[in-house]
C-alpha cells in the first residue's frame, strides 16, 4: 500500500491510528467541502488496510411480515393502512412458502421486517395475530425465525423498537438483528421535521435499544439515514454515538449509510434526493471515524454509481435479494447479483457472500447457531460458493 502524504494533520493522525476529536472531524469536513480528495483517499486507504479488496453482500429474502405501523415518518412508503393494496399480513403458510422458495434460490438470510408495534394501533393486526395463533408480533417473529432455521436460512429481524426481553428471546434464533439509529438529533423530531410523528424514532429510545443489544451481546446492524434535513454536524454526532456504543459493548457489526430518496405518496415527496458528493463525504467520514467498521450502502439506492462508493470507504452492499423486492424502497429494484459481481470486479474488488452475521462476531452467538453456520462457511467465515452460487 502506498504511503499517503496529506496536508491535513488530522487525516495524518487517522492514518497513524491516533484518535481524533469531534472538532477534528468537523475540521476535516470543512476542508472536504472545498476539496474532498484528501478525505476520500484517506478513507480508501483505511478501507484497503482493514478490508482488503473484498466487498461482501448477504443473499437474502425480504419477509414483509406486517407493514401496519403505529408511527408515521415523513419519508416512509413502507407503512400501509388497512385496505391499501400494499398491505402485507403474511400468514404462516405464506412465510413457509417464501422460505422454501428462498432456499431454492440459495438465499442465506431471511430478513424479517415489521412496522412499529402494529397491534398497539390496529385491530386488523390483532385479528391477524389471532388467526395465526399468536398474542404478539414478537411471538410471531420468534416462530418465523425458528421456521427459517429449520429451512436452512439464517434469520435477521428488524422489527423496530423491541424491549430487552423480546430481544433476548429473538437472540436464540437470530444470528444478528437490526435497527437504524437514523439520526441522533432531537431537532429532527420537532414539528415539521421527519420524525415528528414517530415516537419510536426518538434518539434516546433508539440509543436505549442499541444499549440493550450491547448488554445482550447481539451482533447489531444500525445506521444513518442521510439527507432528511439534518446538518453534517448532526451526522457526525450520530456516527460518533454509534462509535461510542461499539466501544462500550463491541457489538455493532455494521453501519448502513442510507441515502434518502423521495417517495411519491409521502410528506417529503418534494425534498430532493441526497446529493451524491454530500453522501460520499458522509461515507468517507464514517470510515475515518470508525476505520475498522463494516460500512454499507445499498446499491439499489445509487443505481448508476454504487460501485464508485468502493473508493470512498464502503466494504459491503448489504442484503440483495434475487426474489423479493426491497419493500422499503419498492421503486428501486436490487441489481442482479451477477451485475454487482461484474461491477465490483471492474472497480478492482472481489464480491463475496457473507452470512447476516459478520465473521468477527461468531463468538457472540449460541453453539447451536454457530454449528449451523460452520457447515456452510469457508476459511474466511464467509458463505462457501456452493451454498449461494
Ligand atoms: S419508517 Fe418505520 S417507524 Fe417510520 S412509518 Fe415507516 S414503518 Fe413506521
Amino acid at each position: 500500500m502506498n504511503k499517503l502524504v496529506l496536508n491535513s494533520e488530522s487525516l495524518n493522525n487517522v492514518l497513524e491510528n491516533k484518535t481524533i476529536s469531534r472538532q477534528d472531524v468537523i475540521g476535516i469536513y470543512q476542508q472536504a467541502k472545498n476539496d474532498p480528495e484528501e478525505l476520500f483517499s484517506t478513507a480508501q486507504n483505511l478501507r484497503e488496510k482493514f478490508k482488503k479488496n473484498t466487498v461482501t453482500f448477504s443473499k437474502k429474502a425480504f419477509f414483509n411480515v406486517v407493514n401496519l405501523c403505529k408511527d408515521t415518518c415523513s419519508y416512509c412508503t413502507y407503512k400501509a393502512e388497512p385496505g391499501e393494496e400494499k398491505l402485507s399480513l403474511m400468514s404462516k403458510q405464506q412465510i413457509s412458502e417464501l422460505l422454501q422458495l428462498a432456499k431454492k434460490y440459495k438465499c442465506v438470510e431471511a430478513l424479517f421486517v415489521t412496522g412499529e408495534q402494529p397491534e398497539k394501533k390496529y385491530d386488523e393486526a390483532k385479528v391477524w395475530l389471532k388467526e395465526n395463533g399468536f398474542n404478539s408480533t414478537v411471538e410471531y417473529l420468534i416462530h418465523a425465525s425458528e421456521l427459517a432455521l429449520e429451512t436452512g436460512l439464517f434469520p435477521h429481524t428488524n422489527a423496530g423498537n423491541l424491549n430487552f426481553e423480546e430481544m433476548k428471546e429473538l437472540k436464540k434464533t437470530n444470528v444478528s438483528m437490526g435497527i437504524m439509529l437514523e439520526n441522533i438529533s432531537e431537532r429532527l423530531t420537532e414539528k415539521g421535521m421527519p420524525h415528528y410523528l414517530a415516537a419510536s424514532k426518538r434518539p434516546k429510545t433508539r440509543l436505549e435499544i442499541l444499549e440493550n443489544s450491547g448488554k445482550l451481546k447481539i451482533p447489531m446492524t444500525t445506521g444513518i439515514l442521510v439527507g432528511i434535513g439534518e446538518t453534517m454536524e448532526e451526522i457526525i454526532d450520530s456516527i460518533l454515538a454509534i462509535k461510542q456504543l461499539h466501544q462500550k459493548y463491541g457489538n455493532i457489526q455494521e453501519v448502513i449509510l442510507q441515502n434518502f430518496q423521495p417517495k411519491q405518496d409521502t410528506i417529503m415527496k418534494n425534498t430532493p434526493s441526497t446529493d451524491e458528493k454530500y453522501f460520499k463525504t458522509v461515507v468517507a467520514l464514517s470510515r475515518i471515524i470508525m476505520p475498522e467498521m463494516n460500512i454499507q450502502i445499498p446499491p439499489n439506492l445509487s443505481p448508476k454509481s454504487y460501485q464508485s462508493f468502493l473508493s470512498v470507504g464502503i466494504n459491503d452492499w448489504g442484503g440483495i435479494s434475487p426474489l423479493t423486492p426491497d419493500f422499503v424502497n419498492p421503486e428501486f429494484s436490487w441489481p442482479e447479483i451477477n451485475k454487482v459481481d461484474e461491477d465490483s470486479k471492474k472497480a478492482g474488488f472481489e464480491l463475496k457472500c457473507r452470512f447476516p452475521i459478520y465473521p468477527e462476531f461468531f463468538s457472540f452467538i449460541s453453539k447451536e447457531l454457530r454449528d449451523k453456520i460452520a457447515v456452510m462457511e469457508d476459511v474466511e467465515g464467509l458463505v462457501k460458493e456452493e451454498y449461494w452460487k
